[in-house]
């Protein structure tokens, strides 16, 4: 136990920024493309995969230097990682920490998965809206034609 802890130790501290812990293992690649940072070589990015964590067993750590995520982004985070925490670092010191949620409406964020729903006619889409229903895992409802998106096919728009 001691010694995966120090592995977690060595990744290195942000000066300024946001770090994302507790995500769902594995997810940590999914995480950076709900939050549109998929090149991670324009923005600072430290990834974690797969660390030992007393209280989600494995989980991923994603560090973002120089960016402070905001509540729709903190939300977005929920959709994939549900248990995910947010610390936001300035001057390598944490002023703020978040548990991320999901609130009970979602707009816009995931597609809805029927074709011919009305959020995914071509000429005129409408914004899609979600109801949620479920936030671990996160399983959600389209609130025009009801179907159910369940949370591999969340994930699966974030592949
Ligand atoms: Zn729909």
């Amino acid at each position: 136990m001691s010694k995966d802890n120090k592995s977690e130790l060595k990744i290195k501290a942000i000066e300024n920024g946001t770090v994302i812990d507790h995500i769902t293992a594995n997810k940590a690649l999914h995480i950076l493309k709900i939050l549109g940072l998929p090149n991670a070589d324009t923005i600072n990015v430290t990834v974690a995969m797969n660390v030992s964590s007393k209280e989600i067993g494995r989980k991923d750590i994603l560090k973002i230097e120089n960016r402070e995520l905001d509540v729709k982004e903190l939300n977005q985070v929920a959709l994939i990682a549900p248990k995910a925490t947010i610390n936001i670092i300035r001057n390598f010191e944490p002023v703020a920490k978040y548990k991320v949620g999901l609130p009970d409406k979602i707009k816009s964020i995931i597609k809805c998965t029927n074709p011919k729903c009305i959020t995914n006619y071509e000429n005129e889409p409408i914004t899609p809206i979600f109801k949620v229903i479920q936030t671990h895992p996160p399983v959600v409802r389209c609130h025009y034609c009801e179907k159910l998106i369940k949370t591999e096919d969340i994930e699966k728009q974030f592949e």
